[in-house]
Order: C-alpha cells, then sequence, then structure tokens
C-alpha cells in the first residue's frame, strides 16, 4: 500500500485522539484536533453514526498502527511476534513497539517525534552501546546506552528537542544524561509505561478473524 503523504494532523482527526506526531507544534495551541476535534471531511461532523464491531476494531489497529508509524506490513509482523511470545499479545506488541530505536531516541528527548526518530536513526545520528545502529525496528533492551553522535550534537533539530524534553516528560523506564546526549534503559517498559488510551485486545481480536 502506498505510504500516507497527507497532512499528518488530519490523522489525529480520524483517530479522534492527540497522537503527538508533529513535535512541539502538538503542545501549542496551533494543534488542529485541538482547533478542530473532529474527524476531517464533508461528513466529519455528522453524528450518531452506528459503527460496526470490525470497524471499531479497526479504528484501534490504525490508531496504534499510525501512532508509531509503521506501514499494515511491519505492524503486522511486530504483531506475528508478539503473539509467539510468552504473555498476553497485546501486551507484548505495545512493549515491542515501545523499545523500537526510534520510539526510545524520541522517549529520550533526542527528537521531536517518533518520524523524526525514525529519519535520524536511519542517518546514523545515534549509537547504541557505543556502535552506530541505522535501524529503526531495532529493539533496545535493559541496560542499553544510546547517545547522539559527537558530529551530530550541534545538530538544530536535536538541540531543540532536548530543551522540550522537560515538557514532554521522561518515562520511568529511561533515564537521560542530557549533559552527555547520553540516555540508557533503566528496565523494559512494562504496560502500565504506555499512558496513551489504547485498548490493545480490540488488535488482538481483528487479527485473529
Ligand atoms: Fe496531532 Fe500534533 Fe497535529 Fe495536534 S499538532 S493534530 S497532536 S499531529
Amino acid at each position: 500500500m502506498a505510504r500516507y503523504t497527507g497532512s499528518v494532523c488530519r490523522i489525529c482527526r480520524r483517530e479522534n485522539l492527540k497522537l503527538f506526531l508533529k513535535g512541539d507544534r502538538c503542545y501549542s495551541d496551533k494543534c488542529a484536533f485541538d482547533r478542530r476535534s473532529y474527524v476531517p471531511g464533508e461528513h466529519g461532523q455528522r453524528r450518531g453514526r452506528k459503527v460496526s464491531d470490525y470497524g471499531i476494531q479497526l479504528r484501534e489497529k490504525q490508531k496504534v498502527k499510525r501512532m508509531y508509524g509503521l506501514s499494515e506490513k511491519q505492524f503486522r509482523l511486530f504483531f506475528k511476534r508478539a503473539d509467539k511470545q510468552r504473555g498476553i499479545t497485546g501486551s507484548n506488541l505495545l512493549v515491542m513497539l515501545e523499545r523500537r530505536l526510534d520510539n526510545t531516541v524520541y522517549r529520550m528527548g533526542f527528537v521531536n517525534s517518533r518520524t523524526q526518530g525514525c529519519h535520524f536513526v536511519k542517518h546514523n545520528h545515534f549509537l547504541v552501546n557505543g556502535k552506530k545502529v541505522n535501524i529503526p525496528s531495532y529493539l533496545t533492551k535493559a541496560g542499553d546506552v544510546v547517545e547522539v553522535r559527537e558530529k551530530s550534537r550541534k545538530v538544530k533539530a536535536i538541540e531543540d528537542a532536548m530543551d522540550a524534553v522537560v515538557r514532554r516528560g521522561l518515562p520511568q523506564w529511561l533515564e537521560l544524561d542530557k549533559d552527555n546526549f547520553k540516555a540508557s534503559i533503566r528496565s523494559l517498559p512494562v504496560r502500565e509505561d504506555i499512558t496513551m488510551p489504547i485498548k490493545e485486545q480490540l488488535i488482538v481480536e481483528l487479527y485473529s478473524k
């Protein structure tokens, strides 16, 4: 399927939730969702439409997939891996998505959004345990240390993101050493660390049909 190239703010409005896809703008009064929190399009403001169970499950999957910036194929692969693990598939899925390197650098505050995280990882701006890693889907583990490469520390977007990290807040599973452009993973994230309103069971039901 072709990659979505339209306005990302439409995605938040479509999913009826702030997905924080645009970095700093999401925290400002320019946020499109705060201004127009209804579904985009001609019939967006129509009320009382009955949605089927399938429709509800589909929307939940789309929401999470778009939040982490994945294609359907990538998302399904993650789901399959989560399904093979012990424990609750839905929680496994969210924890694995959270451990992706593009998400981890976003959570650490080195970038302003997951999309930017994905680009910057691909462009070799980060080291994991002292080694270059340029794979956004790389899964970080407890004890890993991620740092911004020496020559990337002057990149304006990284500096701006690090200035804004306090506003966004740092999750408990991470520890940031801002002065040295380094952060470590104290422990693997758990389901409770993901505070966005997600009903992952609906995704499991959708893919189990
Ligand atoms: Fe979503 Fe951010 Fe756009 Fe607001 S500014 S609608 S949170 S992407």
